[in-house]
C-alpha cells in the first residue's frame, strides 16, 4: 500500500487497478499516510491559504430532472424564485464590500436566463467590480453561448460531470446526455475557461470501479478545479429514501484528487459540512484549499435545496464570513480573500 501512495506522491498518477487496490484496502495507517501526503503536496503548490469565494444562488428554476436534485422540474413542491439584475449585482457589492474577490453564479437550467441578460449581468459586475473573478455554474449550454459569456468576462465555469460511469449517468439524467457534459467540459476548456468538474459521492449502485473511473475522468481531464460531494438524499426526489455518501470516503478522494492533481483548485464542499459538522476542517487538511459562503439574500437561502439538511446561515454575511475564517484558521490554515486562480491559468 505504500509503494502504491509513494507512487502516487512521485509521479501524481496511477493505473485503475492501483486505484481500485487502494480505494479497497485503505488501513486507519494507510489512510493517514495518504493525507498526510496530499497535505505536503497542498503545501507545495498553494501553501495553508484557502481562498473565500462568495457563492450567489441566482435562480432554482431548472428545465433539467437529475434525480438526486431538489431543484429538479418535476419537484412541484419547490418554491421557486429568480433573482433580478439588480439582485445580483446588489448580492455582489455586498460581498465586495466583505472583502471578496471572486463570484460565483449558481443556479437551475433557467431559460428566463438568456444570453442576452447574462452578457449584460456579466458586463456590469466586470464594470464595477474589475479585479474580481466571475465564476459561472449555470449548466449545460452550446459552444457560442459560453464563448459569449467567456468574451463578456466571465473567468470560470463549475459544471461536474456528476459520474463518469456512463450507464449510472444515464440511470440518473432522464433525457439527458453524457456525451453532451463531456462535450461542454471540453468546449469550457478550449474557450479559455478555468473549469471545474468533479462528481458525486455514494450515488445509488456506485461502485468503487465507478470512483475509479472519476478520478481517472478528471487525471485526462485536467480541469483547473473539482468539486466533489456526498450525495444527500432530498425528501422530493425520486432518491429521497437512498443513503446518502459518506464523509470519510469523500475525504479520502479529496486527497487522491490532490494527489492526482496537485495543483487544483478543491474546495471543500458545503455538502461535506452537512453530513459532517468537522467535515471541511478535515478537508483542507487532505489538500482542500477553497471555500464558498452564501451571499445568496436571505430569503431564497432556503429555497436552494438541492438536499435536505443543507447548512446555511440566515445571519448576517459578514457573521458567516468571520465564523468561516475562524474554522479555517482553527484547522491550522490561513483564510485568503484574492482572486484565486489556478496558478497554471492565464486568460487568452
Ligand atoms: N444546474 C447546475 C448547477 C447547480 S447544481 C448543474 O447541475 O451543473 C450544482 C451541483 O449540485 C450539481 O452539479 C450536483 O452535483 C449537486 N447536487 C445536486 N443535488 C444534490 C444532492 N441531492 N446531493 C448532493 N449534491 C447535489
Ligand atoms: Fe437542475 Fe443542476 Fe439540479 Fe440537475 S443538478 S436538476 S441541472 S439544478
Amino acid at each position: 500500500m505504500k509503494t502504491i501512495i509513494d507512487k502516487l506522491y512521485k509521479y501524481n498518477c496511477l493505473e485503475k487497478e492501483e486505484i481500485i487496490y487502494l480505494l479497497k484496502n485503505l488501513d486507519e495507517n494507510s489512510r493517514e499516510y495518504l493525507i498526510n501526503k496530499a497535505y505536503s503536496t497542498r503545501l507545495k503548490s498553494y501553501g495553508k491559504t484557502v481562498f473565500l469565494r462568495g457563492l450567489i444562488e441566482v435562480t432554482n428554476f431548472c428545465t433539467k430532472t437529475c434525480l438526486y436534485c431538489g431543484i429538479r422540474a418535476e419537484n412541484t413542491n419547490a418554491d421557486r424564485y429568480r433573482l433580478t439584475k439588480e439582485e445580483i449585482i446588489s448580492s455582489c457589492e455586498n460581498g465586495y464590500n466583505l472583502g471578496y474577490k471572486t463570484f460565483v453564479l449558481q443556479g437551475g437550467e433557467d431559460p428566463f436566463f438568456t444570453d442576452e441578460f447574462l452578457v449584460e449581468l456579466i458586463t456590469e459586475i466586470k464594470y464595477k467590480f474589475p479585479e474580481c473573478a466571475v465564476t459561472l455554474s449555470l449548466g449545460e449550454k452550446s459552444y457560442e453561448s459560453y464563448k459569449k459569456l467567456y468574451d463578456a468576462g466571465a473567468d470560470r465555469y463549475l459544471l461536474r460531470h456528476e459520474t463518469a460511469n456512463p450507464k449510472l449517468y444515464s440511470s440518473l439524467h432522464p433525457k439527458m446526455s453524457f456525451e453532451n457534459r463531456i462535450t461542454c467540459l471540453k468546449n469550457l476548456k478550449k474557450i479559455g475557461y478555468q473549469v471545474g468538474a468533479g462528481f458525486l459521492i455514494g450515488l445509488p449502485n456506485q461502485t468503487i470501479e465507478d470512483l475509479a473511473m472519476d478520478l481517472l475522468f478528471l487525471k485526462n481531464l485536467k480541469p483547473h478545479m473539482v468539486g466533489i460531494g456526498p450525495f444527500i438524499p432530498q425528501k422530493d426526489t425520486p432518491l429521497r429514501n437512498e443513503k446518502a455518501g459518506d464523509s470519510y470516503t469523500t475525504i479520502t478522494l479529496l486527497s487522491v484528487i490532490r494527489l492526482l492533481l496537485p495543483d487544483v483548485l478543491l474546495p471543500a464542499t458545503t455538502a461535506l459540512g452537512t453530513i459532517d459538522s468537522t467535515g471541511r476542517e478535515k478537508a483542507f487538511k487532505a489538500g482542500a484549499n477553497v471555500i464558498m459562503p452564501n451571499l445568496s439574500p436571505f430569503e431564497c437561502r432556503a429555497k436552494y435545496s438541492l438536499y435536505d439538511g443543507k447548512v446555511f446561515t440566515d445571519n448576517e454575511s459578514a457573521e458567516e464570513k468571520r465564523k468561516i475564517e475562524e474554522k479555517i484558521k482553527n484547522a491550522g490554515f490561513e483564510p485568503v480573500m484574492v482572486r484565486g486562480d489556478n496558478i497554471t491559468w492565464k486568460r487568452i
